[in-house]
């Protein structure tokens, strides 16, 4: 692949016009884009499979394994954190017929030495972490999104962002301009860093 790389990742999403809207966006324009949705949010993510299932099947879209509940994993105890991963694979696998391993995403970015190898021994090798984003994990002001895309939307970064505040929505043109003027060429977590779905292993 060539340089210039970002990678954008989307977590959570419990707002449902957040989550469509970025389905539609991934179908309508072709950006390549991984998302780490919660299996707790199922009623809005399940039925979004009639638009993504092609898109993953096609590697233009990925998921990640961002747990089902979105709870503080180093709180948890040994078995809860693999139970947390193991329930969102299913429904991962369920939903969109991919696993998600290699990858998972802690939420709140809460992981230690525990944590992460009760996930690599489940196949969870790689651990997902960021270093930029959107910041809309709260509801922010565009203006306030879009000042954080300027900063962070630079080759080599893998950006954050949430389907969870219809904020980033209306600015979808804007992002998409600064993705462009920018020479940036989104790409999934496999075609960054080399992993794959056929085997859920780093190559
Ligand atoms: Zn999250």
């Amino acid at each position: 692949m060539g340089a210039r790389q970002v990678a954008i990742t989307i977590d959570d999403g419990f707002c449902a016009e957040c989550a469509q809207a970025y389905a539609d966006l991934a179908q309508a324009t072709g950006i390549h884009i991984t998302f780490n949705p919660n299996g707790c949010y199922g009623e809005i993510w399940t039925p979004l499979a009639t638009i993504l299932r092609p898109l993953i099947e096609a590697g233009q879209v990925q998921i990640g394994n961002h747990t089902f509940n979105h709870w503080w994993l180093t709180d948890l105890s040994d078995s809860q954190v693999t139970a947390q991963l193991e329930q969102n694979e299913e429904w991962i696998e369920q939903t969109y017929g991919i696993t998600a391993r290699p990858w998972w995403r802690p939420p709140y970015g809460a992981h230690d030495e525990r944590t992460d190898e009760l996930a690599a021994s489940i196949g969870y090798t790689n651990v997902l972490m960021w270093n930029g984003s959107y910041g809309d994990s709260t509801a922010i002001r565009p203006t306030e999104i879009l000042a954080l895309a300027r900063q962070y939307l630079n080759p080599g970064v893998v950006m954050l962002g949430h389907a969870n505040y219809p904020e980033v929505t209306g600015i979808f043109p804007q992002l998409a301009e600064l993705v462009t003027a920018r020479s940036l060429h989104p790409v999934t977590l496999d075609e960054m860093f080399g992993t794959s779905r056929s085997t859920g292993r780093s190559t």
